[in-house]
């Protein structure tokens, strides 16, 4: 447990070193040099004012749910919005791009939308940017395989799609949810520059100046939102471990993605089941216990960043929820001492998600100098909403790094994003 807890924690040392490597990959990306960062320019050069009105359409995809929401901008920062919730079936994450745009268009059908309203389509995964409603998929992230897509312009693809279910509605903006998110934010008030996603997947934006990314070759005046894909970053050699290394292979895209796979969502609940099976093995953990064959704790991906919520958030004497989580993981009879070992396994974990992200807003934040003084960090995704002291200790994180921006909840930036940036291509 004690090599552990100190190969997990990030002292700021490490964090400092990690900064370091992390800037220069921003550096060598804006260049357009070999990077783990892709550093990709959104074709979004203008931020809005909050005065903006009108109804748009945006579809937000990139993780567990797919949503289609139509929004209302009133002015004056507010607005109004009617959802729509899907779950994606698995044929659509694995199966083929006409099964994955299909099970779209007829979702956009499902909740009548106004003819030809502009549609911002955010789609969370890394794209080279061709114009605002034009890319083109680098890689699948975030366990999708879908065929027929990698390469492809998932605009096009979209429009073929409605236009098969025989919908008159088109693409206006091409999204990532980072840039969506710092938009958002923005809307509801002016001084953001830095946009997070920390749900499934992990991943910034920022706003650079056009003269300051070498690798741009459109004008250089004014501001260029970027999105960094960071999640990307894979330069962690000496910080990753065992388990990040282990899950890694088993993943469907091995190789890639090292930094989200230590950041965000989708994995930090496989890697507190690894570190538990590991002290099973090293007779630590659950020794007058009985675990399941079957139990999810033997189960690859089966035990979910959900439960480490649960187990964090868990104040009673007895760890009663800890106890409840164990048990639906297959372990029976866990002691006191096993459930207070699992607590801060899930602390070590989520502490290390936390100081990684810090990191990277600091590496942010420093690299955009000045004027980044008191700037907003609009963030969205489950994970900083729903993990129990994920702002909090996030704050924290930052101030040891001398940062002095504020972070704050930019509710629903993915999809409100969207429907700005689509409200921008008709103004
Ligand atoms: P997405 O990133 O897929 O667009 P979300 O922002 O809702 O959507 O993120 C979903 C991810 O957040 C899930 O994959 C899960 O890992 C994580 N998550 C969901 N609920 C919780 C929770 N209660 N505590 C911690 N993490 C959660
Ligand atoms: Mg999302």
């Amino acid at each position: 447990m004690e090599a552990i807890r100190k190969q997990y924690t990030l002292t700021v040392d490490d964090q400092e070193e990690i900064i370091k490597r992390f800037t220069n990959e921003m550096l060598n990306g804006l260049k357009g040099e070999k990077s783990t960062i892709k550093m990709i320019p959104s074709f979004v050069t203008k931020r809005p004012t909050g005065d903006e009105k009108g109804d748009f359409l945006a579809l937000d995809l990139g993780g567990t749910n797919f949503r289609v929401v139509l929004y209302h901008l009133l002015g004056d920062h507010r607005n109004t919005q009617d959802e729509k919730k899907y779950r994606i079936p698995e044929e659509a994450m694995t199966g083929t791009a006409e099964q994955l745009f299909d099970f779209i268009a007829k979702c956009v059908l499902d909740v009548n939308p106004p003819d030809n309203v502009p549609l911002g389509f955010t789609f969370s995964f890394p794209c080279l940017q061709f114009n605002i409603k034009d890319g083109e998929l680098c890689e699948w992230t975030k366990g999708f395989s879908t065929s027929g897509c990698v390469g492809k312009n998932p605009t096009e693809l979209l429009n073929e799609a409605l236009k098969r279910q025989g919908s008159s509605i088109r693409v206006a903006a091409l999204v990532n949810d980072t840039v969506g998110t710092l938009m958002a934010k923005c809307y509801e008030q002016n001084n953001c520059l830095v946009g997070v996603i920390l749900g499934t997947g992990y991943n910034c934006a920022y706003v650079e100046m056009a003269n300051n990314i070498p690798k741009w070759k459109g004008s250089k005046e004014g501001e260029m939102l970027i999105n960094m894909e960071c999640g990307g970053f894979g330069v962690l050699d000496g910080y990753r471990t065992e388990e990040d290394i282990e899950l890694d292979k088993l993943t469907p895209n091995p190789g890639a993605q090292y930094n989200e796979k230590m950041v965000s969502g989708m994995y930090l609940g496989e890697i507190c089941r690894r570190l538990m099976l590991k002290l099973v093995k090293a007779k630590e953990l659950f020794q007058s216990a009985t675990i399941d064959e079957n139990g999810h704790i033997h189960s690859y991906m089966e035990f979910g960043t959900p439960n480490l919520s649960v187990i964090e958030a868990d104040g009673s004497v007895d760890l009663e929820d800890v106890k409840k989580v164990l048990e639906e993981a297959g372990v029976h009879n866990s002691t006191l001492e096993d459930r207070k070992t699992v607590k801060e396994l899930a602390n070590i974990v989520s502490g290390r998600s936390i100081a990684l992200a810090a990191c990277d807003i600091t590496a942010i934040c420093r690299h955009m100098g000045e004027k980044s003084k008191d700037c907003v960090v609009g963030i969205d995704g489950s994970l900083y909403k729903l993990y129990p002291g994920y702002h909090s200790r996030l704050v924290k994180s930052l101030v040891g790094l001398k940062q002095t921006c504020l972070v704050e909840l930019s509710e629903d930036g993915s999809g409100k994003g969207a429907a700005i940036i689509a409200m921008s291509t008709v103004h």
